[in-house]
């Protein structure tokens, strides 16, 4: 079952995100990003000068902003997952996001563990967030990102009734503990050229908030993301996800 490619994804995404979670052949299936068992889900296309920058768990007063500016600056769109408990109380900035004409996608209410949900819990999670992205914004939501990449078949149906397609990742770091932009940016970049050489567009993850604690310092994320357009900005394409679906 374990292609190259799919070692090759586990690398980028880091063991740190699913610590403690992995624990067995249907745990593999559940969370291995590019286990494709329990149905569809987007990755990343055969496109390797395309980059896509996703944003988990926002919006965030502090950085969602400073992002944004960042992203403003340099023309660049991204895709952000946004967390329905957090739109709720930030619904201005919710509607920055999509006017600056970025992409918003859902990232449930609170962020649990969907493969250990019932299903009537994720049906509430997922069309809760739905609702509040879409009367905030006036879009429709069309794509979800499941919290930890978790996902089991209900989960595929639910999002699927709802209209929503699940998005995956190919690079990833673990953004939310490291103190240094310049270590994500560098690890990030690693990701992009093993996925560059393998003919692969990159799907890349950060955070601009923290879905445990809205006050988490996410300075480095931020600063990462500025420095890996800058890298980028000449030789390839940002894309939001949409354009690989
Ligand atoms: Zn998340």
């Amino acid at each position: 079952m374990i292609s190259p490619s799919t070692a090759e994804v586990y690398t980028g995404l880091g063991a740190v995100a699913c610590a403690g979670l992995v624990a067995g052949a249907a745990a593999y299936a559940a969370m291995w990003p590019g286990s494709r068992i329990f149905g569809k889900a987007l990755v990343a296309p055969a496109r390797p000068g395309e980059l896509a920058l996703t944003f988990d768990d926002g919006p965030n007063a502090t950085w969602t902003p400073r992002l944004l500016e960042i992203l403003a600056r340099h023309q660049v769109r991204a895709t952000f997952f946004l967390l329905g408990s957090r739109a709720e109380t930030e619904p201005e900035l919710v509607r920055q996001i999509a006017a600056e004409g970025h992409l918003i996608g859902n990232h449930s209410w609170s962020h649990p563990n969907l493969s250990r949900s019932s299903s009537s819990r994720v049906r509430e999670e997922l069309q809760r967030t739905q609702e509040t992205l879409e009367q905030r914004t006036g879009v429709a939501v069309r794509y979800l990102r499941p919290p930890y990449g978790a996902r089991r078949p209900a989960v595929f149906r639910i999002a699927r009734e709802l209209g929503l397609m699940p998005v995956l990742w190919n690079a990833m770091t673990s953004d939310w503990s490291e103190t240094s932009g310049e270590r994500i940016a560098q690890q990030l970049t690693r990701a992009i050229e093993r996925l560059q050489r393998r003919g692969r567009a990159a799907n890349i993850v950060l955070h601009d908030g923290g879905h445990r604690d809205p006050n988490a310092n996410r300075e480095p994320s931020v600063t990462a993301a500025g420095m890996l357009i800058e890298r980028y900005m000449a030789t390839h394409r940002f894309v939001t996800v949409d354009a690989w679906s």
